[in-house]
């Protein structure tokens, strides 16, 4: 590869912080507010001009509830969804049983809610700037490089929490990453959209009557009866407009209903093959999800009942990354871990979803059930070898296929929280992440509404 020497240059040092946040989506947001909690000084930065990572693409929120129906997901999580709900923004926790719940939220007001999460705590909020490089002292993190439309600049924190889903950071800082499978198969992207005028009616109709017909994964008519659901299967409809000459990009019909009485968000568009990481690839994804809304769009209008007047409302503004980089942390957990419901000593929360793998290659899923929730570890969000990081969110330090379960964003949530906590304490007591007092931070965690078990 042809290469070029950057010369070296001095660059202003923008702020100096206690706690530098790095992402502001599900664990970025937890993660800033735990840390500023008593007063620490906390900068949070952003690529984008918002806050709320992939909360603002029209997703529900999984698995707050386990698959029990008990809610293992409480704290700051549990906090977003009392202030969106109490201006009409969220809907209840609805049991499923392939997702164990479904939250609904409204993708632009978790915006608004985000930043009063974290300002209230004094966390200064910074948008359009991009973490490009770690600043590091030997194995210790001192900062990021980021850049904007003010040029070059420093940051310097005595903490850096990773938050940026790709793990960013991390990689910059030298921490050992992995991404995907064995053979490097990373799960598909998705670009989510809306659409409006589903006759609700008719479409409830025929997946609690006809079930026969309209074939559901795991899920039993009578869930659909519901106001809120998600469907997953109606793989024979696929067929036949696959039968018919349309090119479908997944087996499933994957439907979430919306705030709005005629809105189903639509979670169906699929590209193999892509890296987040490389704006090259990341490119070829966004264009082809692009084109393939328009074969669903003549797929829902043709084939699922309901659908035949349907519009599209809006087609969200970023590809949504499933899985890109994951760190190798103090503890890895593992798919054993969440299927056996392991219990661990360093719990710094529970996690109730199952393993859910969208194959890398071809059109279909893997769906692995517990029997119980599980215990994710403190050791989780703290890299091997690099001091001064910790990482929160899908970036944690798990296997592929327990990253297929750890990645909904409740739990994102949570391992924010846990982050931003441990931040905290470990600077108030004067220790780095990696030695911070676990019983500590689990009991600070549980005074801030977290559930442990
Ligand atoms: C299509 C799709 C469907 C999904 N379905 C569901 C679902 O139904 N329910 C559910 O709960 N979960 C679902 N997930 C999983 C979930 O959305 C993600 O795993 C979760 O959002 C990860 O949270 P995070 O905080 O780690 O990262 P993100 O949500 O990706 O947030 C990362 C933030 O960091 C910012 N950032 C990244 N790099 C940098 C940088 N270098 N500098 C500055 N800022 C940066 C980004 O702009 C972003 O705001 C789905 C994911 C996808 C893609």
């Amino acid at each position: 590869m042809k290469t070029y020497v950057e010369p070296q240059r001095e660059i202003p040092v923008r702020s100096e912080v206690d706690v530098l946040v790095v992402g502001g989506g599900p664990s970025g947001i937890m993660a800033a507010r735990a840390a500023a909690k008593d007063g620490a000084k906390v900068l949070l930065i952003e690529s984008r001009g918002y806050l709320g990572g992939n909360l603002t693409l029209g997703l529900p929120i999984l698995a707050y509830l386990d698959v029990n129906g008990k809610q293992c997901i409480k704290g700051y999580a549990q906090e977003l969804i009392d202030r969106l709900a109490a201006r009409g923004c969220a809907g209840p926790h609805v049991p499923c049983k392939n997702h164990m719940s479904l939250t609904i939220i409204d993708p632009d007001e978790v915006k608004t809610v985000a930043l009063e999460m974290v300002r209230e705590r004094g966390v200064e909020v910074l948008m359009y700037v991009f973490c490009s490089a770690a600043i590091m002292d030997g194995n210790r993190i001192k900062g990021v490089i980021i850049e904007s439309k003010a040029g070059r600049e420093a940051i310097l924190a005595k903490t850096v929490i990773d938050c940026t889903g790709d793990g960013d950071v991390a990689e910059r800082a030298g921490v050992e990453m992995h991404k995907g499978d064995e053979n490097g198969g990373m799960q598909p992207p998705t670009l989510m959209y809306s659409v409006r005028k589903v006759d609700m009616a008719a479409f409830r109709d025929a997946l609690v009557n006809h079930s026969d017909v309209f074939d559901m994964d795991v899920m039993p008519p009578e869930q659909f009866a519901r106001r809120y659901f998600i469907t997953v299967g109606l793989r024979n409809q696929i067929r036949k407009a696959t039968e018919d000459g349309l090119e479908i990009p997944v087996a499933r019909t994957i439907l979430i209903t919306g705030l709005k009485d005629d809105q189903i968000w639509v979670n169906m568009s699929r590209v193999s093959g892509v890296d987040s990481t490389l704006p090259e690839s990341y490119t070829k994804g966004e264009i082809e999800a692009l084109a393939q809304i328009k074969v669903l769009n003549r797929y829902l209008r043709g084939y699922v009942p309901g659908f035949k007047d349907m519009e599209v409302e809006r087609i969200m503004p970023f590809l949504g990354i499933r899985e890109s980089r994951v760190m190798v942390g103090k503890y890895v957990l593992t798919a054993e871990d969440i299927l056996s419901s392991r219990r661990f000593e360093d719990v710094i929360t529970v996690a109730g979803y199952p393993v859910d793998i969208h194959h890398s290659t071809g059109a279909d899923c893997t769906m692995l059930f517990a029997k119980d929730n599980h215990d994710i570890p403190y050791r989780c969000l703290v890299p091997e070898k690099v001091e001064g990081l910790l990482v929160a969110g899908r970036c944690s330090s798990f296997t592929h296929e327990a990253m297929a379960g750890t990645r909904v964003m409740s739990t994102c949530m949570a391992l924010g929280q846990a982050a931003g906590t441990a931040a905290r304490i470990a600077l108030a007591s004067g220790v780095l992440p990696s030695e911070v007092d676990v019983p500590a931070v689990q009991a600070a965690l549980r005074a801030e509404g977290a559930y442990l078990g």
